[in-house]
């Protein structure tokens, strides 16, 4: 899918977190930080941008203010071409491919594909329905990397986003296991920065190796300010992306784009809330046979904005306007709570019902059942007046 966001000529500098930025530096210039820090927040807060952020600044050659974005060093970084910074994050498994030797090299190739595209198109939308992991052989790679000397500076960083996708859908830790290994005996001048939107996910030893750092999401203003300057939306998408992204940029890229990712899984959830309060059950069952059989993984995304349809909802119907998230659908929802006479604790049943679906879609199960059961379980909690 060809994004539709406007790309800038140059990657747009890290925005905001400055209170954070600055203690990070100044632990950097300290040496007070480990070797292992794991930075977690809700998807597309800006985790993986903090981490590359975080080993530019370390390998920076320039001033006092680091990263200088000046420095040779620092431009190789930005260019995601420095030798010494390592960006590993999970992908699809390629097809067709057998053997860890030659799984291992068409990872690297999907790696180096993925890292060409970054560059061309260094705003991305969060999120994808694709089933992806990080797998045994690109830890392997990963540690055969580890264990030579830095290239240019004398630390080298290895950055693994996305590091609950170390246990693959086999739920085999062996993956995370391997890069706990490293994490025990890091080699001399190797540094981990992991990032995660899920750390529960993580094995408890990966976790507990690691100096966890919060980036909290961005307040509303920014992540508009970012749109408007770097994406070239007018003031109003860019106000009305931010707002549904809840304070990710990843999630307002997605958002601006109203034929893309985020736009997509916003209306299809939109569509389950409808049927799970029209009390018509042969639609649940339809909806759910729309399901492909593939992961349930692929449908974490679209129970997130359900959630949040369910949660604006409840607000809708106690008058709360200005917490409503999707404000477009202001008065669907207002009718709508008032005709099911919502009460708070319904709207927290069926959020809940909703979270335990999410759980649920980690493992491996059947996505046409689950959904199937899911609508069942919504409707009798949404749709009971008492
Ligand atoms: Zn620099």
């Amino acid at each position: 899918m060809p994004p539709a966001i406007q790309q800038p000529p140059v990657p747009p500098p890290f925005r905001g977190h400055d209170a954070l930025r600055a203690s990070l530096g100044r632990a950097l210039d300290r040496d007070a930080l480990p070797a292992t820090v794991l930075i977690h927040g809700t998807p597309g807060c800006g985790k993986q941008s903090l981490a590359l952020w975080l080993a530019r600044a370390r390998l920076c050659t320039g001033g006092a203010d680091r990263p200088c974005d000046r420095c040779g060093s620092c431009r190789l970084a930005l260019r995601l071409e420095h030798p010494d910074i390592h960006w590993y994050f999970p992908l699809p498994r390629p097809r067709r491919v057998h053997g860890p030797a030659r799984l291992a090299e068409a990872l690297e190739a999907a790696r180096h594909e993925r890292l060409a595209e970054f560059r061309r198109q260094p705003l991305r939308a969060e999120g994808s329905d694709e089933v992806k992991g990080i797998y045994l052989a690109a830890v392997v790679t990963l540690r055969h990397q580890a264990h030579k000397r830095p290239a240019m500076s004398d630390e080298q960083f290895f950055v693994v986003g996305d590091a609950e996708h170390l246990v693959p859908q086999e739920a085999s830790p062996e993956a995370a296991n391997a890069l706990l290994k490293l994490l025990e005996e890091p080699p001399d001048g190797t540094r981990f920065i992991l990032t995660s939107g899920k750390p529960g996910s993580l094995l408890d030893t990966v976790r507990s190796r690691a100096l966890p750092i919060h980036l909290p999401p961005l307040p509303t203003k920014e992540v508009a300010g970012f749109l408007e300057e770097h994406c070239g939306a007018d003031r109003e998408a860019a106000r009305s992306a931010a707002v549904l992204s809840q304070g990710s940029i990843g999630a307002a890229l997605g958002h601006l784009d109203r034929e893309g990712f985020h736009a997509d899984q916003r209306s299809s959830a939109l569509d389950l809330l409808r049927i799970a309060t029209g009390g018509k059950r042969a639609e649940a069952f339809k909806a759910a046979l729309k399901c492909g059989p593939a992961g349930a993984r692929g449908l974490l995304d679209l129970l997130g904005a359900l959630q949040l349809w369910i949660r604006d909802l409840g607000a809708a119907g106690l008058g709360q306007d200005q917490r409503v998230i999707n404000a477009d659908e202001l008065p669907y929802l207002r009718d709508t709570a008032g005709r099911l006479k919502l009460t708070p604790e319904r709207v927290a049943r069926a959020v809940d019902h909703v979270e335990r679906a999410r759980m649920l879609a980690l493992g491996n199960v059947n996505p046409q059942l689950f959904v199937g059961t899911l609508l069942l379980e919504l409707e009798e909690t949404l749709n009971k007046v008492v």
